[in-house]
């Protein structure tokens, strides 16, 4: 997303941020000098420069990243993101928290990011697929489903994910499937996964609300975000009898104290060419504001950095459920700590998509597809194991969630790098 109505912060250096949090878990857990070198340090960044006829026959060249941060616990995972903002140090932290964020669910892999910087919205799908393929093309080495298995992020969904599984699967001359999860149903997708980052933030929120004794009915929260994992959090939340009383998106917030009917909104987005540009169910208000609101929940399902040192003291909410990854600066987690604000983390709330992801993974490869009702059974004990573990964490340390789910994690990945040894891929 981006646009003058999101708070954009470029102050704080995304890797910077990252490694904040993992310095203060790694002395917690007296990580010593080799292992903490070992575990900061990306094992792998590619560059490439992506040649693409356009539409007016033009060649333009755009960037491409993949990172590979660790692959200590399985083949590393994560998403691709297209967007004019993605450079080599946000994609390098995301890399990275893709690392923690399957140590704390426990799924069997290590963490990867990609991203092109380009803008999808002003592209034809032709230009978007030759991007993709070409991108594909140049990632062959890098990409396969026990080394590396990117997924939708930021700008891509199922159709960049066929087309991935598509040119790689003539690459290697079989059908792939599981090189890339995402993926449309009909070409070996699963079930729930379009829901499943919401469905986790959900499922998050719930067991985060009954630690502080609130009950969801009737309990209000704003959504800052409507796109995959924003909508959906906001609809599931309403599912559980909360109150959406604020939504956002790039054309700004959306206020109604009486609260906004989540599944309109999203019917109204989608005959609106994906925004909720003139949406009348509330005021109109900015995405600054809806940060700033008085509700039990506030979940920033956007970009990066919008809360941050500027904006941390003005939080209002009881508790932030991190939908995206890293919109909380690391200069904001001490004052919303001394807030006493609970913070759900990025890397545990928004972790039922990667959980989904190895499910889809698993199907693939046993070909042999599970009922819906299966995978949300399964992702939701996933979710709410890995809750409690970070919640155990930060009781037994007396520590935040974040710094918890960073020392859940960091632990487990340094004790698989202990029994491997350090070099291995
Ligand atoms: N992009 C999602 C994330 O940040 C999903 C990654 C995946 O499923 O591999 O968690």
């Amino acid at each position: 997303m981006a646009g003058d109505n999101v708070i954009k912060h470029s102050s704080e250096n995304p890797f910077e941020s990252m490694k904040k949090r993992f310095d203060v878990a790694a002395k917690i857990i007296g990580l010593d000098e080799s292992d903490y070198n070992v575990l900061i340090a990306p094992q792998k960044a590619v560059i490439v420069n992506i040649p693409v006829t356009m539409d007016d026959g033009k060649v333009r060249v755009f960037e491409g990243f993949r990172v590979v941060h660790n692959a200590n616990l399985g083949p590393s995972k994560g998403g691709i993101r297209y967007s004019m903002d993605v450079h080599l140090d946000e994609v390098k932290a995301l890399a990275a928290w893709m690392t923690w964020k399957c140590a704390v669910v426990g799924i069997p892999y290590g963490g990867g990011k990609g991203g092109i910087k380009c803008d999808p919205r002003s592209m034809s799908k032709g230009e978007l697929e030759r991007l993709t393929r070409s991108y594909t093309d140049l990632m062959v080495d890098v990409f396969g489903p026990d080394k590396d298995i990117p997924a939708p992020d930021m700008g891509t969904g199922p159709q960049e994910m066929a087309w991935i599984m598509d040119e790689y699967s003539k690459l290697v001359g079989h059908s792939t499937p599981a090189v890339v999860t995402g993926k449309p149903i009909v070409l070996g997708g699963s079930l729930g996964r379009v829901e499943a980052t919401g469905r986790g933030v959900m499922v998050s929120t719930r067991s985060a609300l009954s630690k502080l004794g609130i009950s969801p009915i009737g309990a209000t929260t704003a959504v800052q975000g409507f796109g995959n994992v924003g909508s959906i959090s906001a609809k599931l939340l309403a599912s559980q009898g909360m109150k959406v009383v604020a939504i956002s998106d790039v054309s700004g917030a959306y206020y109604n104290e009486n609260g906004i009917n989540v599944e309109e909104a999203i019917a109204y987005r989608d005959g609106n060419k994906g925004t909720l540009e003139g949406f009348t169910a509330g005021r109109k208000i900015t995405n600054a504001e809806l940060l700033e609101l008085e509700v039990d929940v506030l979940v920033p399902a956007a970009m990066e950095d919008q809360i941050n040192e500027e904006n941390a003291d003005r939080i209002k909410a009881k508790m932030i459920v991190e939908g995206a990854n890293g919109p909380t600066s690391a200069s904001a987690d001490e004052i919303l700590n001394r807030k006493g604000i609970m913070v759900v983390p990025d890397i545990l709330a928004n972790a039922g998509g990667v959980t989904v992801s190895y499910f889809e993974w698993v199907q693939n490869r046993l070909g042999y597809f599970w009922t819906e009702e299966r995978v949300y059974r399964r992702a939701d004990r996933v979710m709410k194991t890995a809750f409690e573990g970070v919640y155990a964490a930060s009781q037994k340390y007396n520590i935040s969630m974040r710094i918890a789910a960073y020392v859940v994690a960091i632990e487990k990945v340094a004790e698989v790098e202990k029994l491997r040894g350090k070099f291995g891929l």
